[in-house]
């Protein structure tokens, strides 16, 4: 249960297990790998919406990521036919998949993470080579289609690209037409071993970033600091 993982509704979040790539600051590290078994049957998910009726807004499929699943169109479709609305978070890294799910009128929100400018930066970031690519691919899906709402994340960290290139990140997802964006600071919670959060002058950097997007106009603009 969550009011945070869809801004303004009341959901269930159902965490899916696999993702492709394997950022420094993964808060959900412990279900990265594909073949960890899963721990909770789709048919629990199921009985517990069936008693949350009234009382849940909508679901939210998040991860690891997962997009990764192929059961997810599936289980969008399910979530529908009992009466509720559907959020993902997704990293992007299938976009293929995400303009199949997305066309199919299967989704009503994205939660879609930017995590630098496409190239080198994205591919040290996501630890994958082609990743920015997918990922910004992957968001002119999510804005192309005006009827699914949105909100694009950018997540920074000491030695990550985010602090560098956060202002260029953010304002070409504004000319993309993104409505929404939120600036987050990674915090060391799930996250690997050895991942650095912090480091001398970091929150004051980070709230500088803050300022310089929130100029940019968006609709919308969240920053979730570190003691956010
Ligand atoms: S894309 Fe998301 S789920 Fe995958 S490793 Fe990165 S932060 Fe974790």
């Amino acid at each position: 249960m969550s009011g945070v993982d869809w801004p303004g509704k009341l959901v269930a979040t159902v965490f899916c297990q696999g993702c492709p790539w394997a950022c420094p600051y993964c808060h959900n590290h412990a279900i990265i790998d594909p073949r960890i078994p899963g721990v909770v049957a789709w048919g629990s998910v199921e009985e517990l919406l069936g008693r949350r009726h009234g009382l849940l807004d909508g679901v939210v499929f998040s991860g690891g990521e997962a997009t990764r699943q192929v059961a997810l169109g599936a289980a969008m479709a399910r979530v529908r036919e009992m009466g509720f609305l559907v959020g993902l978070h997704t990293a992007g890294p299938y976009p293929g998949r995400l303009s199949d799910l997305v066309g199919r009128g299967l989704i009503d929100w994205v939660g879609i993470d930017v995590k630098a400018l496409p190239g080198p930066s994205y591919e040290g970031e996501a630890g994958r080579p082609g990743a920015g690519e997918r990922a910004w691919e992957s968001l002119g899906v999510v804005l192309s289609h005006l009827q699914v709402d949105h909100e694009v994340r950018l997540t920074v960290h000491p030695n990550g690209p985010g602090l560098a290139e956060g202002l260029e990140v953010a304002r070409r997802v504004r000319a993309l037409g993104a409505r929404v964006f939120a600036l987050q600071q990674a915090r060391p919670t799930g996250a690997p071993t050895g991942f650095v959060a912090d480091a001398p002058g970091w929150d004051e950097q980070v709230r500088d970033l803050a300022d310089r997007i929130e100029a940019l106009d968006f609709e919308t603009f969240v920053f979730r600091g570190a003691t956010a």
